[in-house]
């Protein structure tokens, strides 16, 4: 593949609010840099029907603030094909795309690393999903702003639990993580929280109830990650119900409200950082990372790597959300 000239764009996967404000940077910096761009439709499903659109500054207008995504998203079956992807391939050569973007979770950089193994295609991920669960990156795109949706809807949920002195589940997203629920207890000063992470260690509730959560309370906020393994907060109310049957266990799920809302500044300012760096890759001749920010910079990190387990949530802090609500 020769020299870069039109970068195509696309958000797949999970929506998460800042979706918009990364692909304004992205759009932007390029024009800014003299590149041509195209945005993509509906992820990897856009490049195989060819839902391709032309992008000029003034696409991204009036965009940083919104949640959601503009280019829109959809799960596409078909890109795990090898039929699928060729024809994203010869849609993307038709396009003139010469390199990619692309914006999403885990499925999204796996789909990435296939599509750059099969064809000589420069592509560069960024982070963007709600659940925080790509290694290499201190936080990915929409987290911060799911993370304050769980704080104020467990500060909703207080005032009910503490009325009427119930115990209360509450299910958060986390796609087998941790994050949300951990630090969103740490947030929101929920009682604790059971996460996937400690499942083979400990029995999370058996702790809960043997540590006497009620001891000085009357009522809880217990933050559960959600967990097929488990049957997540409502898993957990049945097993209350059969072996707890003293506690008064009500579940609350917050579902897609999480994936809704208007960005954070914080993950306004992630998604324009990252959306400029991956620019910069590509100028750079960097293909088949993902952008990252670790320590407060700018990093790259390869698919593997950013796909691989090696970013742990601090166990640490379930111990602290255990003395911060004695
Ligand atoms: P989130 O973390 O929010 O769920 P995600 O990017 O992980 O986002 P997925 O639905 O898992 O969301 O993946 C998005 C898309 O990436 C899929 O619909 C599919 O088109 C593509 N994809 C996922 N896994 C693969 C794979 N193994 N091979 C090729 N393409 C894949």
């Amino acid at each position: 593949m020769g020299a870069i000239k039109c970068i195509g764009i696309l958000t797949s996967g999970g929506d998460a609010p800042g979706m918009n404000a990364a692909i304004r940077a992205v759009t932007r910096t390029a024009i800014y840099n003299g590149f041509k761009v195209k945005g993509i439709m509906r992820g990897y499903k856009g490049l195989i029907t060819g839902e391709i659109i032309d992008f000029t500054s003034s696409s991204v207008s009036n965009i940083i603030q919104k949640g959601g995504t503009i280019l829109k998203t959809a799960r596409c079956p078909e890109f795990r094909e090898a039929e699928g992807r060729q024809q994203a391939y010869e849609n993307m050569c038709k396009a003139e795309i010469d390199a990619l973007v692309v914006i999403g979770g885990d499925g999204t950089i796996t789909g990435a690393q296939t599509l750059a193994r099969e064809f000589d295609v420069p592509i560069v991920a960024l982070p963007g999903t709600i659940d925080n669960d790509l290694s290499g990156t201190d936080s990915t795109i929409g987290y911060d702003t799911a993370l304050n949706t769980i704080m104020e809807a467990v500060d909703k949920l207080r005032d009910t639990a503490t009325s009427h002195e119930r115990l209360f589940f509450m299910e958060v997203m986390g796609n087998t993580a941790g994050y949300l629920a951990l630090n969103g207890a740490l947030a929101s000063g929920a009682e604790a929280a059971i996460i996937p992470e400690m499942e083979t260690e400990t029995d999370q509730l058996k702790n809960l109830i043997d540590n006497g959560f009620r001891k000085s309370k009357n009522s809880a906020i217990v933050l559960v990650a959600e967990n097929p393994a488990t049957g997540g907060a409502m898993g957990l109310a049945e097993r209350v119900k059969k072996e707890f049957p003293q506690y008064d266990a009500r579940v609350t799920i917050l579902g897609h409200l999480q994936r809704g809302g208007s960005p954070t500044a914080s993950d306004r300012i992630l998604a324009s950082r990252l959306g400029a760096a991956a620019i910069a890759a590509l100028k750079d001749g960097q293909r088949n990372v993902m952008i990252g920010i670790h320590n407060m910079e700018m990093v790259y990190v390869p698919f593997s790597k950013a796909l691989g387990r090696s970013k742990q949530v601090n166990k640490d802090k379930v111990e602290l959300v255990k003395i911060l609500s004695i």
